[in-house]
This record gives structure tokens, sequence and C-alpha cells, in this order.
């Protein structure tokens, strides 16, 4: 039988939250337009009221201000404003109600312990808790939630560096520019950090420039010499590393008249040339920024999100084979994980006498013939000063061997 999918009866919860929230939100909106309406007549009404009011002696001669009709008029709309905030406020007790079922549907569809998983979790120990705050924040930055972060920081009574705020501030403000098809900020940073990205052997500056020319030609109101200019003055560096590209962009001047649709050259006003763009100017300055191009905790995330379903799996076949002690290393996971080639980061090495995974006390060893063992196996094959490899086996001083840092 197929295992039936855990998240569907979440998804079906969800979509009833949403429908909750979008009639909540009608009901809201159509009944206070309404009020909001007849309270200002109310209002008006009593403008022209005191507008007409008689001088003070007059009032207190008892002659009334309102008619009957006014009174009785104004005393219906307060009535409907108090009947109106509390059906308001019911419906919108009425949201918990839906909310909540949506966390039971998470708890009785999902694994909700993975206390298993706690001698694992390095993150779950005291003394390096400020070093997950420190990725949170980092994420949140990068996000551009710069000031949900320094709140984090400020209740964990943690300190963030002004330069690593500074720097998010930075990028995300280029980044919404670029969004907002301004090129402006993009290029100014380009031209502060032109070495570094010439070291890099971006092409960020051929693709601002390029991507500034395309500009010109959509924009009817733009001269032609004065896009020829540009193109002579800051493509022409490029001519030789992006000659294809400059010439098919030269070719679109002819159309710069008539506009860019419906020519050969109308691939030049796709929107994706916008998200390229995004694209490397995210890559380049993190890479000039040393900033890492994915958000670590995303990437911690989606690899525990892969992982998790199998080690649940693992843990029940462990607990039904009644072999829970099996995988007690503190750094290591009972099998090998594939996280597929984007989440492939660091080789691990396995040694081939122990069988154990090096860990830093026990790191792989090279010997001076190319073999690698881990550093406790070589430890015991030392012999009269002497190791012999246990494959060749080319002898060498216990001093010979080289430690290898993936
Ligand atoms: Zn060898």
């Amino acid at each position: 039988m197929m295992e039936t999918d855990p998240r569907v009866p979440v998804i079906v919860e969800i979509d009833k939250v949403l429908d909750k929230f979008a009639s909540f939100d009608k009901f809201r909106k159509t009944s206070l337009d309404n009020l909001e309406e007849k309270l200002q007549e109310y209002l008006d009404e009593l403008d022209e009221v005191a507008a007409n009011a008689p001088s003070d002696e007059s009032i207190s001669s008892g002659a009334p201000l309102l008619t009957s009709e006014q009174v009785s008029n104004m005393t219906a709309v307060l009535a409907q404003v108090k009947e109106v905030s509390s059906s308001i406020s019911s419906k919108h007790r009425e949201l918990h109600s839906v909310v909540s079922k949506v966390g039971k549907a998470i708890d009785k569809n999902f694994e909700s312990s993975f206390d298993f998983m706690q001698p694992n979790v390095p993150f779950l120990r005291e003394e390096t808790r400020p070093m997950m705050l420190e990725i949170i924040c980092n994420h949140l930055c990068r996000e551009g939630m710069q000031d949900i972060a320094e709140q984090l920081m400020t209740d964990s009574h943690l300190t963030l560096s002004s330069e690593f705020t500074d720097t998010y501030k930075e990028v995300n403000r280029i980044v919404a520019g670029l969004r907002e098809r301004n090129l402006k900020p993009a290029m100014e940073w380009m031209s502060n950090n032109r070495t570094q990205l010439q070291e890099k052997k971006s092409c960020l500056e051929f693709k601002l420039h390029r991507l500034a020319f395309i500009c010109m030609l959509a924009d009817s109101t733009q001269d032609i010499s004065a896009a020829v200019e540009y193109a002579r003055n800051n493509l022409t560096p490029f001519i030789r590393q992006h000659k294809q590209a400059i010439q098919h962009a030269m070719g679109a001047l002819v159309f710069m008249r008539s506009g860019l649709e419906g020519t050969p050259y109308s691939d030049l006003l796709n929107p994706r040339e916008w998200d390229d763009l995004l694209e490397t100017f995210t890559r380049d300055a993190c890479n000039v920024m040393g900033l890492a191009i994915n958000s670590p905790l995303a990437v911690c995330m989606r690899a525990g999100c892969a992982s998790l379903p199998v080690l649940l799996n693992i843990k029940q076949v462990l607990s039904e084979t009644q072999v829970q002690n099996m995988w007690s290393g503190k750094e290591e996971l009972p099998i090998e994980l594939h996280m597929g080639e984007q989440r492939t980061y660091h080789s691990i090495f396995a040694c081939p006498i122990l069988r154990q995974l090096s860990t830093e006390s026990n790191p792989p060893m090279r010997l001076t013939c190319g073999h690698v063992i881990s550093k406790e196996a070589l430890t015991k094959l030392i012999q009269a000063n002497k190791v012999k490899c246990p494959y060749c086996p080319v002898e060498q001083t216990p001093l010979e061997p080289k430690q290898v840092i993936f």
C-alpha cells in the first residue's frame, strides 16, 4: 500500500485557514466601509449643527440643538457600531480555532519528537548557542529583516558587528534597486569594487553596461547618438570577451526608433535579463565581500528536511530490531545520506583499517606511498619506530605521514 503524504491533511487545514482569513477580510472591509460612510454622515451632520448653533447664552435657555429625528438616527448608528465591532471580534475569535487545527494536523501527521537526534545536534549545546543565534541573524539580515535580527541580538544579550549588518544593508539596498529596475546603486557599487571584481573574473561590469544600453534602446525618448556614445564608452572594453553579445545589442540600434518588439532583437527585452543580472550581482558581491552565496541557515534547513525522513525510518528500524545502541557516535550518522549534488560540500573519510569515520581528533593521515589511513590506525601500526603501509607495504617513520585536510 502506498503511504499517504503526511503533508496533505496539513495543507487541507491551511487552505481552510486561508479561506477563513479571506472571508474575514471581506466581511471586515464591507461592514467597516459601510459603517465608516454612516459615521461620516453623522459627523457632517454634527458639524452642521455646530456651525448653525446659536451663541452660548441661548443654549442655556434649554432649546435642543438636535431634532428628535437626528437623535434617533445617531442612536441607530451608534448601535450599529457596537454590533459590527462585536461581530468582528467574534469572527476574529473563530480564526484562532481554524489556525489551531493546523497545529493539531501537524502534530498528528508528523513525527514531533526529535529527541533521538539530540546527541548529534551540536547547536543544542549551550556553548554553541551564540553561534546558532548568529546564523539566524545572518539569515534575517540576508532577507532584509535587519530590525528583527537586531532585536534578537538585543534580547539574547549578544552584539552583532555593525560591519556585518552594514554589509547586508548595502547588498539589500542594491538588490532592491535591481528589482525595481534601477541600475544606479549596482553601478556605483561596481565602480567602487572594480579591482576586486576583475580579480575574481566577474562579468558584472559588462552585464550592467549591457543592460543600461538595452534600457536606452527600449526608451523611445532616448537619442540614438547618446546610445551609440554610451556603447562606445562602456562596451568597447569588453569587445574581446563578449563580441557576439555586443554585436547583437548593437544590431538592435536599427530598430531603436520603431521599438524592438517583434524584431530579431526582442529577446533583449526579456525580463530574464534582469533576473540574470540580479543573480550575477548576488553571486559576485557575496564573493567580493566574503559572504556565502546561500544562507547557511537555509542550507542547513534544506539539508535537515532532506535527511530527517531517512533518519526517522532508520530510527524505526533500529527500535524494531532492538539495536538502539548501534547509533551512538556523536559526530556520526548511522548511514550515508545522499543529499544530491548541490549539497555536496565536504568529503568524509572512513578509515579502511578501523572502519570509522575520521574526526578532528582522529584525522586521516597520508602515508609516503599515498595510501591514507586514520591517525589511530597509524598509531596502532607503529612497531619499533617504523610504520609499514598495510597496503603496499612501504616502510616509513611515524613522523613522515602527513595529515590530510579536506
Ligand atoms: Zn601504501
